[in-house]
């Protein structure tokens, strides 16, 4: 999405070989009418996949979701975090690493918002190792819905997370696919 990689050229701020700030308008400070046109763009790419439903991990997913879903009519689901869910028969829960904050965190959703007849679409702001999507593939799973892939604003191909995904089987959108930001350069695939 060219209007997206302008963007990122001209707003994102490299903070090291692995992470690209994009705060200016995407997590941090939100630019709503260009994050409406990200879920206009995220919706189309999955307008015949008979979406019910969007799950997201709070909170920088949210926006993007929010705007997914208002496209596509669905309702969107956050996953929430720092809980300890496992006990709980009430959530699906999965516990992700963020490479970010080098932390592990339990993400869960209330099993009232997940069910067996829903077609399920995934939506992130990043896809770096993939974690954050493979939890929330796991929760998928374990309410039984179906999946119907993942729609991702940015992703950073030379982390190897959506490789991973893909050859597991997971149809991932990527609005702009970086293949590296060694030595400060925003470089797409
Ligand atoms: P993953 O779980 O795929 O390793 O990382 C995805 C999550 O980490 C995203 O939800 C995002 O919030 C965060 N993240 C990963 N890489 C970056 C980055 O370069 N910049 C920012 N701002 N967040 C990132």
């Amino acid at each position: 999405m060219k209007v997206l990689k302008d963007k990122i050229l001209k707003e994102g701020k490299v903070l090291s070989d692995t992470v690209l700030k994009v705060d200016s308008f995407l997590n941090h400070q939100i630019d709503p009418a260009f994050a409406l046109d990200l879920g206009k763009e995220l919706a189309a790419r999955f307008e015949d996949n008979s979406i019910t439903k969007i799950l997201t991990v709070e909170a920088s997913g949210i926006a993007v979701a929010m705007a997914t879903g208002l496209a596509l009519n669905v309702p969107v689901v956050f996953a929430k975090k720092k809980r300890a869910a496992t006990a709980d028969p009430n959530v699906f829960s999965s516990t992700i690493y963020s490479f970010t904050k080098d932390e592990s965190v339990d993400i869960y959703v209330n099993s009232r918002f997940l069910h067996p007849s829903d077609n399920v679409l995934l939506v992130d702001d990043f896809l770096a190792q993939g974690e954050a999507l493979r939890g929330m593939v796991d929760i998928v799973q374990q309410s039984g819905a179906s999946l119907a892939g993942a729609g991702i604003i940015i992703e950073k191909v030379f982390q190897g997370g959506g490789r991973a995904l893909r050859d597991s089987g997971v149809r991932i959108e990527t609005l702009a696919p970086i293949a590296s930001l060694a030595g400060g350069k925003i470089s797409f695939s």
